[in-house]
This record gives structure tokens, sequence and C-alpha cells, in this order.
């Protein structure tokens, strides 16, 4: 019997209400998330690593302007953009990680590199972006990662915040992250998650996507898992790493675990959501807001998209 292979990705649980896109936006947004799956399909398919599966998926929403990470992240509080990715293999727990980093095209590429370095496992601000550039990886100035619309999110924050309704921001106003999980054929683990963080942050604000154990965390035998919404909780109840104990000690399957953490999340009254990717392969996407970017890959190689409760058949990977 032939091994089975997982993929699923998420573009972050802060998307707009469907009706304030037009159809052929969230053509082109379903069209990316099936371009990040079928990226990372081809890797595993060819019997290869969960690792560089995950990387592939990540990259390809890193460049696309729909989801709140590389091209089209959030800007913070100072009218820039700093931005968080982490990548961890469960074979060996190795894991890589930057934070706060500036010129980096592809932050995921950056903490895949830290992470087969080995040692610091986290490297952030200007020494991320050096590293980067002397690994070789593509590097670019701040205004890259620039959109109107990631603009617009950053005025109505900032009059929010002059007349006290920043509270009452919708999540797409607020955030977003891409993340991927994915087992191989080999068996092992892996996951991975890129952030711009959340609209008007402030200047050195790191969240939970690039803290191993919070918004990402992969261990074989386990599970896979990568989060998206409000950083500081993820972090306070080490989502990742929480979803993996549930599963080893109290022998949960992977739909009753993550519904298990997402409940204590909800219960903050915040947005959140994950995807995760268990040793069997099964697959998992809640979130509680109103809709999660989001996609997987059946076994017979069918890819599924989704933005809210509706889910799309787009073809073979
Ligand atoms: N988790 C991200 C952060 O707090 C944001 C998000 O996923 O919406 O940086």
């Amino acid at each position: 019997m032939t091994k089975p292979i997982a993929l699923a990705i998420h573009g972050g649980c802060g998307t707009l209400p469907k009706s304030e896109m037009s159809e052929a936006e969230w053509a082109e947004a379903r069209a990316d998330l099936a371009a990040s799956l079928r990226a990372g399909w081809s890797i595993l398919s060819a019997g290869g690593s969960a690792v560089d599966a995950v990387e592939a998926a990540v990259r390809v929403m890193e460049d696309s302007a729909h989801f709140n990470a590389g091209y089209g992240a959030a800007f913070n509080a100072e009218g820039e953009h700093e931005l968080d990715a982490s990548i961890m293999d469960g074979a060996t727990l190795a894991a890589g990680a930057v934070a706060a980093v500036k010129r980096i095209r592809n932050p995921v590429s950056a903490a895949k590199a830290l992470m087969l370095r080995g040692d610091p496992l986290l490297l952030v601000g200007p020494a991320a972006d050096t590293f980067a550039a002397h690994e070789g990886l593509d590097t670019v100035e701040n205004g890259h990662f620039s959109t109107e619309r990631r603009r617009k999110n950053l005025s109505s924050m900032k009059i929010r915040e002059l007349v006290g309704t920043a509270g009452e921001a919708s999540e797409a106003e607020k955030h977003g992250t891409v993340g991927a999980v994915a087992l191989d054929a080999a068996g092992h683990l892996a996951a991975a998650t890129s952030t711009g963080g959340y609209t008007n942050k402030p200047v050195g604000r790191v969240g939970d996507s690039p803290i191993i154990g919070a918004g990402t965390y992969a261990r074989d035998g386990r599970c896979a898992v990568s989060g998206t919404g409000k950083g500081e909780y993820f972090i306070r109840y080490c989502v990742g790493h929480e979803l993996a104990s549930l599963i080893a000690y109290k022998g949960l399957p992977l739909a009753e675990a993550s519904g298990a953490v997402l409940g204590e999340l909800t219960a903050h009254k915040i947005g959140a959501g994950l995807v995760a990717v268990d040793a069997d392969g099964t697959i998992v996407a809640p979130y509680n807001t109103d809709g999660m970017y989001r996609g997987w890959v059946t076994p017979d190689g069918t890819v599924h998209v989704a933005t809210h409760a509706d889910v799309e058949i787009a073809g073979p990977a």
C-alpha cells in the first residue's frame, strides 16, 4: 500500500465579507490558493519532503497580493512592513524563524535557510535581513510589499484609533497570515507560517507566526499546525504545541483536539483559525471568523479551495 501524502494551506482568517469584493477578485484569490497547493503537491507527489512542500506553498502566497504576508503585507503604525515567518521539520524538530524583517522578499525561505544552518533558530530585524542577503535570497525595498488595499486598511485603523473604535475593526481590516502543513511519503510532517502581523501594529511587535509551538509546530507522530488570528493569544496558549500535546498525551483525534484549542481562543472573543494535519494525513481547517482563506488536496489529488463556507473543487493538482 502506498503511504499517504497530505497538504493543507491557509491564507488567514481575516477575510472580507463576501459582498465586499467582486467575484473576479474572489476568483483571483482562490486561484492563488490553488497555485499554492499545486506548488506544494508537485513536490510531495514526486516523493519530495514535507519541508520543501510547505516552503513552496507559502512562497506562492507570499507573492500574492491577496494575503497578508510578503507582497500585500499589513502596514505597521509607521507605515512600514515588518514580516515574521517560521518553518519546522517534524522529523527532527529542527526549526528556523525570522521576525520583524523588512527586506526579505520571501521570509519563509530565510526561515528555512536558518533552519538548515541549525543555530540560531530565530533571528530578528536587520540581522535577519543581512543573513538572507548573505544566503543569496531575493531582497527588496520595503515598498515592494505595499498594496493599495493595505494602505486603506492603515488609514481606516488610524481613524478608528483617533475616534476610539479600534476594537470594533473587522478581522479583514486588521490582520491575516499564510501557512501550510504537510505529510510526505516518508511519513514526515512539516509546518510553515508567514505574516505581516496586523495593521497599525506597533513597530517591533512580533506575533505568534515565528514562535515555534505557538503559530507553527510540527512533530512526527503527532501533527503539523499553522495558525492565524490574534497572535498574542496563540503565544499564551502555545497553540501549536498544545494541539500536538492533546494528541500525544490525551489521545484525542485531530478534529477533537483542534476544536478544543480553538474553543479556548474563541472564549476570548478573538478571531482565530488554523490548518493541521496528523500522522495519518487527516486534515482539519477550523476557524471562528466569517471566513478563512484555505485549501487542501484530497488523497486522489483533487484541489479544494475556500474563502467562506462554500468549498470549491479547483481541479486536479
Ligand atoms: N497571527 C498573526 C499575528 O498575530 C496575524 C493573523 O494571523 O491574523 O501576527
